[in-house]
């Protein structure tokens, strides 16, 4: 599995990592099965937060995932902007944890820029730092101007990553936030990267260059879509399959090197369009 340094943290994360947002709906031992199988196969980066399932997601399937193997894990959580103050940024980590049954996440997000002031999550984000709860903090679905705000509070080299709304159809972010991500040393974390389910069709002109690609090269659409994803040197996706046989697919896309002709006919095939007002999100 191709690892790459995590923005600024010096640690290397597997650039296919795995996402678990909705997956208290579906089976659960089929859920569990399909995680551990993920982090057999070195997609160790696992993506969750307090918002999935209420907490449902945390305690009742990725704690079982992680049980007995927590240090192969690179474990994300997110606190929810509305108890993202100082201290119910604190008090929520805490909570994850629990639900984790963990003594410490890799990282910790905010899962989207809400109304109480950055200066106390950043102020909390580093307490947990400090005190061992957390390796690293990072933010999600940050535009610009809000990402230079952190910055502005936190000073260099403390945002870990982005975690972004981007697939083939959604490349809002390639105009000004993977740019500023990459020169800030801030790795940027794909999410949704098949569209939430929402993969293009093979009927379409996009899924018929992903198709014509994937049975050249003996792959499937999905990996050639993944691995375009993470074409660039600051970026990783978090594809969700519950299950199993999605998870494998998923697995091999990182050993999966595009061409800069077949990278050039997806870039054609997706156009990334003009810049949006606002940063797109799910
Ligand atoms: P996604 O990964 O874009 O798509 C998941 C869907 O694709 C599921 O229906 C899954 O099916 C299917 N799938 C996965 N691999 C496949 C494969 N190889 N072949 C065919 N189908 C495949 O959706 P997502 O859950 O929205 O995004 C991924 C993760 O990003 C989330 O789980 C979450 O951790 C994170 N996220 C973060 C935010 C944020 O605001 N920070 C927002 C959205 C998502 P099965 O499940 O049946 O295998």
């Amino acid at each position: 599995m191709e690892k790459r340094v995590f923005g600024n943290t010096g640690v290397k994360v597997p650039v296919i990592g795995q996402g678990t947002w909705q997956m208290e709906s579906d089976d659960a031992e089929g859920a569990i099965r399909s995680l551990r199988a993920g982090l057999d196969l070195g997609l160790t980066h696992l993506d969750t937060a307090e918002l999935y399932g209420q907490g449902r997601v945390e305690e009742a399937l990725v704690s079982k995932a992680i049980a007995g193997r927590r240090d192969e894990v690179f474990l994300v959580s997110k606190v929810m902007p509305s108890n993202a103050t100082r201290s119910g940024t604190v008090a929520a980590c805490e909570r994850s944890l629990k639900r984790l049954r963990t003594d410490r996440l890799d990282c910790y997000l905010l899962h989207w820029p809400g109304s109480h002031p950055l200066e106390g999550t950043v102020e909390a984000f580093e307490q947990l730092v400090t005190d061992g709860k957390i390796r690293s903090w990072g933010v999600s679905n940050f535009a610009v101007d809000e990402l230079e705000e952190v910055l502005a509070i936190a000073g260099p080299k403390r945002i870990a990553c982005n975690q972004v709304l981007y697939h083939l159809e959604e490349r809002a972010i390639e105009h000004t936030v993977i740019p500023w991500c990459e020169a800030e040393g801030v790795a940027v974390v794909a999410y949704s990267p098949f569209g939430n389910g929402r993969f293009p069709k093979p009927s379409s002109t996009g899924g018929k260059v992903l198709a014509s690609i994937a049975q050249a090269r003996g792959v499937t659409p999905y990996q050639v879509a993944l691995q375009f994803l993470v074409r660039g040197t600051s970026m990783f996706a978090i594809p969700k399959a519950s299950d199993e046989s999605h998870m494998r697919d998923n697995a091999k896309a990182a050993s999966l090197k595009l061409t800069p002709e077949e990278l050039r006919r997806i870039d054609a095939a997706f156009p990334r369009g003009d810049e949006p007002d606002e940063l797109p999100s799910i």
